[in-house]
């Protein structure tokens, strides 16, 4: 058995570590974050200029070329410091590159991965719906009816992250009413942002507040024939292994979290004093930083078993559920004793441990709750599905 990282992804994360701590501070990315009407377009040009849109994608296509292995390496390293704000670059990755790499026609490639390689594209997800998100297809309403040349689609989407700023959203819709299984008949959709009849609309949440969610309201959108991704009435199916990625992206955003964590309490417990002493010197603060290194360790070890796995084409659905479980909770509770120890400082904005433990706390909920991961977790020890 060999743990270890080879060489050539060490000096990338090495990079990309020393990247963020002169790019993309921390106390930048606490006042990046905070201004919710303000998308962060600067830190994005930023990633343009460093090539990290282009991570994953061949050079065939002007990217950077990369594996899972170095997206998730990435993915950590800008965590560490923007924490949520590293989706900036993830949604595009995910929506754009990979749907577009997995599903698009070479025609399809040869138009949009050079762009968004090149920074000039933004893509946004939009799957969810107001009537709920766990069960996503028991309650899709959004419509995709057949017209001359194309489809035309009504409904509503919620939570679209980054949609305001996008080019391009990532729609699945209902194509086939008369489907047998709510799986069936579902087509997916690369919707340009100007397409009349979209109206998309910033909701006001907790945390990454900057980068924007938004409600994304469709009436007779027109989409051409050329912008299905894939085959007609067949997106979940296409969809399922790349949900896995997504999860170890979450693993991995949720880890370079932790990472931010276990410095910034580290420093703290150095300079900080009370009864004339540093306050590292309270055995019940060594204990907190102490569950948090494990946590660290744990993560790390699933985080990068998964991506090994993924890489070599192996099946690793109920792993990557149970990292996207173990991968969010520890962030949260990392980032929650991360306050404790900073105590009244860790409320403050002028601290990381509130961005952090905000933005953490959405992973618990999204990309897929965790009653949902537990759920197929159990399915997986061969018990009855339990909706
Ligand atoms: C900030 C933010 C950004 C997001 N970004 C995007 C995005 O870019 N694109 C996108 O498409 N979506 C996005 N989402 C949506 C996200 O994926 C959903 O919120 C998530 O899937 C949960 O769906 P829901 O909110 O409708 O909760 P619901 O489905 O209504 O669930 C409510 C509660 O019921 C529980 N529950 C439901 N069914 C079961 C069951 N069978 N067993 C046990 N418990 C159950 C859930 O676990 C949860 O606790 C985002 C959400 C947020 C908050």
């Amino acid at each position: 058995m060999d743990f270890s990282l080879p060489e050539e992804y060490r000096a990338f994360r090495d990079t990309v570590h020393r990247w963020v701590d002169a790019e993309a501070p921390k106390k930048w990315a606490r006042d990046l974050e905070r201004d919710e009407h303000n998308y962060p377009f600067e830190l994005w040009d930023k990633f343009t200029a460093a090539g990290f849109h282009g991570v994953g994608i061949s050079e065939e296509y002007d990217g950077q070329g990369g594996d899972v292995i170095m997206q998730m390496l990435l993915a950590r390293e800008l965590a560490r410091s923007l924490g949520g704000l590293a989706w900036i670059w993830g949604i595009t990755s995910f929506a754009g590159s990979k749907s577009i790499g997995l599903y698009g026609t070479e025609a399809q490639k040869k138009k949009y991965l050079p762009l968004i390689s090149t920074g000039q594209l933004k893509a946004a997800i939009a799957f969810t719906e107001p009537s709920g998100g766990t069960d996503l297809l028991g309650s899709m309403r959004t419509t995709a009816e057949r017209v001359e040349g194309g489809w035309k689609l009504n409904g509503e989407k919620i939570w679209s992250s980054s949609a305001h700023v996008a080019d391009y959203l990532l729609v699945i819709a209902r194509s086939d009413k008369n489907a047998e299984k709510k799986h069936q008949g579902l087509t997916l959709f690369w919707v340009p942002t100007t397409t009349p009849g979209l109206t998309i609309t910033p909701l006001a949440k907790l945390g990454m507040r900057s980068m924007g969610s938004c409600s994304v309201h469709l009436q007779d959108v027109f989409v051409a024939d050329e912008n299905v991704l894939g085959e007609p009435d067949r997106a979940w199916y296409m969809l399922l292994p790349t949900l896995n990625n997504e999860r170890i992206m979450v693993g991995a955003f949720c880890l370079g979290v932790i990472d931010g964590i276990l410095e910034d309490a580290l420093d703290y417990m150095k300079q900080r004093h009370a009864f004339g002493k540093p306050i590292g010197q309270f055995q019940a603060l060594q204990h907190y930083v102490a569950d948090i290194a494990t946590m660290q360790t744990t993560t790390e070890l699933m985080l990068h078993y998964c991506a090994w796995k993924q890489s070599k084409g192996e099946n690793v659905g109920n792993d990557a559920n149970m990292l996207k479980l173990i991968a969010s909770e520890n962030a949260n509770k990392a980032a929650d004793l991360g306050i404790q120890i900073l105590g009244g400082m860790g409320y403050s904005a002028d601290t990381d441990m509130q961005r952090y433990w905000r933005d953490s706390r959405l992973w618990r909920i999204g990309p897929i709750t965790n009653e949902m991961v537990r759920n197929g977790i159990a399915e997986n020890l061969g018990l009855p599905r339990s909706f």
